[in-house]
């Protein structure tokens, strides 16, 4: 009788190939929890906050949030026209402020920038949210942060994961370490930041940090909603 011999096990793989193979799953997964570590703060202040898991919910998210025939303002934000939103509420008739259309004269984009202050829903993003639950946001011009505080009756905030920071200290950093860089690489301007990937409190005429907003607590006369994304969206 002849005896069978069985091939022995494979070994398991190694630390790099088990890594490497759940790399995306686990980054999904810690996004994911930096978006419900701060749900329960931004409520806490005030704020109707909701996490969703992609860009997808969240644009159906928004959508549901936008009254029928309500006019809208839209701040100069990567993360809005990521989730491809804009498209979705112009096609259903929609009338949006948006000032990075192109071909705007200087008259024309003032305008609208003004005019965001009084639509009935802003769309914005913001530059970072902090595990404490407030809002940190800094413009160059300011439609943005004046619009996220007062005038809009409802404001809407999408960020991505990747904007959630564990306090106030590192939202800062965050602006003049990531945010400006970024935001301002296709300007052109030489602005240190740009040319160096390093933020110097610069004095240039482009310079992008002029006017911040911390937002501790939902502003007391809007209907404030912050919609967060397990998914890294936007600078
Ligand atoms: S202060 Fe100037 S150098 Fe610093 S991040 Fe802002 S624009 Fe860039």
């Amino acid at each position: 009788m002849s005896q069978m011999t069985e091939a022995p096990a494979a070994p398991p793989p190694d630390m790099y190939a088990r890594r490497l193979a759940n790399k995306d799953a686990i980054k999904r997964k810690r996004l994911l929890q930096l978006v419900q570590a701060a749900l329960k703060p931004l409520k806490k202040n005030g704020f109707n906050a909701a996490c969703f898991e992609n860009r997808e919910e969240a644009r159906k998210a928004i959508l549901d949030l936008v009254p029928p025939e309500a006019t809208i303002g839209v701040g100069g934000s990567m993360t809005i026209r990521e989730i491809g939103v804009l498209d979705d509420l112009a096609q259903r008739g929609h009338f949006i402020q948006n000032h990075w259309q192109a071909g705007l004269s200087q008259e024309a984009l003032l305008a609208i920038r003004r005019a965001q202050l009084t639509c009935d829903v802003f769309l914005t993003s913001t530059n970072a949210v902090t595990l404490r639950g407030q809002i940190v946001s800094t413009d160059g011009v300011g439609n943005r942060v004046c619009a996220m505080t007062f005038g809009p009756k409802r404001v809407i905030i999408i960020a991505g994961a990747n904007k959630v920071v564990r306090d106030l200290e590192a939202a800062f950093r965050r602006i003049h370490d990531v945010c400006a860089p970024l935001a301002l690489g296709e300007s052109g301007d030489p602005i240190p930041c740009v040319k160096t990937g390093v933020c110097t409190d610069c004095d240039s005429p482009g310079r992008a940090c002029r006017a911040t907003i911390i937002l501790d607590r939902r502003p007391m006369l809007t209907d404030t909603h912050v919609l967060l994304v397990g998914e890294e969206l936007g600078f």
